[in-house]
């Protein structure tokens, strides 16, 4: 079925100018066919006449089969003064072999004389030609119309006389930029309703978020009478970035009710922005609207019993249909409702009338007050609340430790000995490692792995240390990681000292696995 409004992404191009991101080519194709199986229409994969790595994208991608979306080279249009059959530039567009080929030219007749420096006719001839020539080899063109709004601002009958001068030549699409990034949403509707006005092709609409309005903005543009959307996954771009297309999406299915991608497609959206941050190796934004962690996350006692009670009375949708999840946040503002949502989230049987229930909020505001936060370490929690429910003692005891250090060469080398109890049976053992916290459990998980062998596939796959101001005073509060290769969980523990907090962490992540069995 046709959608009414196409998804143009340009994260392997726009948003591959953030700071911080550098994709191979490699990574590349992998984004690609993520965004392919997702669904979105254009793929734009980058500039071959910019770089080698995008000439060699364009090799790799001509090979591979794609099932929803058409691939797009990017490219400007020729330089003054050449035929656009002369211009390199021009021609590794051609030579890129992608269905779609998308040009940006300039609207904005400061540009035109004082960075291109060259005539207003040479400018709109240069736009004509370029797309004429990419007609001829039989290209869908998109022409980008940079800085269409802040040139229509300045000189609108100039402006329109670009987006014409593409669209006479044969354009498919004329896109407005809002390259600067730094128009008002009255005057992305205005100058979008005026290009419609006056065009017959279909218009695009591409926005940067430099003042807070990139996804506003491309949303007024799609009012306005645009079909089609610009922007990159989680908002990657230059400056502030794009227009992010992983709250456009969700706007456009699930609040302008428009169609855009095949059934079902969206609800694999957090999924989509997770996989582009990994390839990104960008921390996933806990904040980021729809997808994030916290975007469904429910922490105040009063909203929490709210929901309890009516799901949607603090929630704008439901959080699956973006595949995101509803979260009760544990904190010393918990309430019992808190408690109950998240033991039930944990898989715990436990209501409101549960006699365990007062026990165990009492007990996390006691750890709260003491510096503690379950926010971060649901595996700490959920072996807090299973403790209590079943009145659980701990499958061992660490009796005594001891840490050291000491510098060899050039390397400092850690040493831990650990003392464990299982039952009547001790354990005594030793290990290096090249911090404290990691010789500390070298030590531990030897000494246990004897009486729980299963330990041996338990790695440590990161943590924080964060000073933590409490109710008694400055302590260090340290959070870990831990995976088995299926699940990964994070303790916490805290303590004036930094061994002792990281031991309590170290001796929950463990606690957890072996009930986990
Ligand atoms: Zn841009």
């Amino acid at each position: 079925m046709k959608p009414e409004v196409e998804l143009y992404d340009t994260t392997l191009r726009d948003g591959s100018q953030g700071e911080g991101i550098n994709f191979s080519v490699a990574d590349k194709l992998r984004i690609a066919e993520k965004l392919d199986t997702f669904g979105v229409h254009y793929i734009e994969g980058g500039w071959p006449g910019s770089n080698p790595k995008d000439i060699e994208f364009f090799a790799q991608a001509k090979r591979k089969s794609w099932k929803n979306a058409r691939l797009a080279a990017f490219g400007s249009t020729r330089r003054k003064n050449i035929a656009a059959e002369k211009d390199e530039q021009v021609g590794l567009l051609i030579q890129a072999e992608t269905p779609v080929v998308t040009i940006y030219g300039k609207t904005w007749l400061l540009h035109v004389k004082e960075v291109l420096t060259t005539t207003p006719e040479e400018n709109l001839a240069m736009i004509a030609d370029t797309v004429r020539f990419l007609k001829s080899h039989g290209r869908y063109v998109i022409y980008d119309a940079e800085h269409a709004f802040d040139g229509c601002k300045d000189d609108a009958e100039y402006a329109l006389a670009t987006w014409k001068a593409a669209e006479e030549a044969g354009a498919d699409n004329v896109t407005l930029c809002d390259t600067n990034g730094g128009c008002l949403v009255s005057d992305i509707s205005r100058i979008t309703q005026l290009a419609r006005s006056r065009l017959k092709c279909q218009i695009g609409i591409h926005t940067h978020d430099d003042i807070g309005l990139g996804v506003a903005n491309a949303l007024a543009g799609l009012e306005a009478g645009a079909t089609h959307v610009q922007g990159t996954i989680n908002g990657y771009g230059e400056r502030t970035g794009n227009c992010n297309l992983t709250s456009v999406i969700p706007n456009v299915i699930l609040k302008m009710k428009k169609r855009a991608l095949p059934e079902g497609a969206v609800a694999k959206l957090k999924e989509l922005s997770q996989f582009v941050d990994e390839i990104a190796n960008i921390r996933h934004s806990p904040r980021q609207p729809w997808v994030g962690s916290a975007a469904f996350a429910h922490k105040g006692g009063t909203h929490v019993n709210a929901v309890q009670k009516v799901i949607h009375s603090y929630e704008h949708i439901n959080p699956e249909l973006v595949g995101n999840t509803r979260r009760v946040l544990i904190s010393d503002l918990a309430g019992r409702s808190n408690i109950v949502m998240k033991a039930k989230e944990l898989g715990f049987n436990l209501g409101n009338d549960t006699p365990e229930l007062k026990t165990i909020l009492t007990r996390v505001k006691e750890l709260e007050h003491n510096g503690y936060e379950f926010e971060a370490a649901e595996g700490s929690l959920a072996l807090l609340i299973r403790k209590t429910m079943k009145h659980e003692e701990s499958p061992f005891r660490v009796d005594a430790y001891h840490v050291s250090m000491r510098r060899d060469g050039a390397a400092s080398i850690c040493e831990a000995t650990v003392k464990v109890r299982v039952g009547e049976k001790r354990a005594h053992t030793v290990a290096e490692g090249d911090g404290p916290v990691n010789a500390l459990d070298s030590a531990l998980r030897n000494a246990l792995t004897k009486f729980f062998p299963h330990l041996e596939s338990v790695t440590l796959t990161g943590k924080r240390i964060l000073d933590t101001a409490t109710g008694t005073g400055a302590k260090t509060r340290v959070l870990i990681e831990s995976s088995n290769g299926k699940e990964v969980w994070s303790t916490v523990g805290v303590s004036e000292n930094i061994i002792d907090a990281s031991l309590q962490a170290l001796i929950d992540s463990i606690e957890y696995a072996l009930q986990k069995g």
